[in-house]
């Protein structure tokens, strides 16, 4: 039994159905959805039908929050704020509610699931260093939680600070926690603009983070037809 846990898809199609096939090329035999399955990029309606065909365990991540509600959109960026305001207009009425039940921690099989943090998963606190994943841990009961949000894979392990950027691998122990970052599919924040996603391989207790390129130049001319912000897509090019 083999896993792929992937998130932070953001409305990238291209991106998404390019994690799909390397995930399938490489024996993944479940999915696992951390959320943000929409916002920013051209094709929220599909990614998010994309992910509901999987039939997959899915959290809600806040762009998927915001794009549900018919609140005012306070306290983001301008760009995040213009693709949401766009994004709601791309959505259905069963696909707002779709997003709107989706709960925010979940355990699957033998680990945990969230979109942000464990301590307050509905805040959408960063976790960006060994002391935010520390109030994590206090919340973890599972030896693995998977989760997203900064869009920049990274591995903390109770104890001790492991981190890696690129096709990084580490054994799961007996005894030890590990709170993982798979990073993103579709907008990439750590210099490099390759998808990214984890496998989680449950016979021989190994996670790997992995990378792959995807079809940049068509969501980038879809970003820009959509009449979104230039800028979505120029910070896909840069991992940014
Ligand atoms: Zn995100």
């Amino acid at each position: 039994m083999k896993y792929a846990i992937f998130g932070d898809i953001h409305a990238n199609l291209e991106a998404l159905e390019a994690v799909m096939l390397d995930a399938a090329n490489r024996d993944c035999t479940d999915f696992v959805c951390i959320g943000d399955i929409v916002g920013y990029n051209a094709n929220p309606r599909e990614c998010l039908e994309f992910v509901q065909n999987l039939g997959c365990p899915v959290v809600r991540g806040n762009h998927d929050e915001e794009a549900a509600l018919d609140s005012p959109l306070e306290g983001l960026n301008p760009l995040a704020k213009h693709a949401l305001e766009w994004t709601r207009r791309q959505l259905t009425a069963e696909n707002r509610e779709w997003l709107m039940n989706l709960k925010l921690v979940r355990q699957v099989r033998d680990f945990t699931i969230v979109h942000a943090t464990l301590d307050t998963p509905g805040n959408w606190g960063y976790v960006t260093n060994k002391f935010d994943a520390m109030a994590s841990f206090s919340y973890q009961f599972t030896p693995v939680c998977f989760y997203g949000h900064t869009h920049t894979p990274r591995i903390y392990i109770k104890g001790s600070s492991v981190e890696g950027l690129e096709d990084f691998s580490t054994p799961i122990e007996l005894g030890r926690k590990y709170f993982i970052n798979v990073g993103s599919v579709g907008q990439p924040r750590d210099g490099d603009w390759r998808s990214s996603y984890a496998t989680y391989d449950v016979e021989n207790q190994r996670v790997a983070v992995h990378r792959l390129e995807y079809d940049l130049a068509t969501a980038q001319r879809k970003i820009l037809d959509a009449g979104l912000p230039e800028m979505l897509a120029n910070r896909l090019a840069v991992g940014k």
